[in-house]
């Protein structure tokens, strides 16, 4: 269910949903309350400090990637005259694993391998909010 707190890059392995509930005081209002990678539906839910309660979907996170190889795409792919005739890279890769790093951010793993992306909490409170 919805219960197990991510500890350990092993965690990431098991089928289901990772929660990593953040410990101790908040570091800004950005910080979630309550984060949780739900992998069967490929959702991430997140509390905020504020209250507030967000659903991503994480594919929208895919085509957000924040790491340099993926923004070099995206910014490669603008420029292409016909954008429309290249596959949406997003569109059958899943999240396989989450970990947090530090206390700022959100590190996702994903089916193809890519593991760069690192998505400061503060990305995805603006996501949320679009
Ligand atoms: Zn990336």
């Amino acid at each position: 269910m919805l219960s197990d707190p991510l500890k350990s890059p092993q965690a990431t392995r098991e089928p289901g949903t990772i929660g990593s509930p953040a410990p101790g005081p908040p570091v800004s209002a950005a910080a979630p309350a309550d984060l949780r990678v739900q992998l069967g539906p490929q959702r991430l839910h997140i509390r905020w400090q504020d209250g507030t309660q967000s659903e991503l979907p994480l594919a929208l996170l895919r085509r957000h990637c924040p790491c340099a190889a993926c923004r070099t795409e995206r910014e490669a792919q603008s420029a292409t005259a016909l954008p429309v005739l290249k596959k949406d890279p997003s569109a059958d890769i899943r999240v396989t694993g989450a970990q947090l790093v530090g206390r700022y951010a959100l590190q996702l793993t994903w089916s193809d391998g890519h593991d760069t992306g690192i998505f400061p909490f503060t990305l995805l409170r603006t996501l949320c909010e679009r």
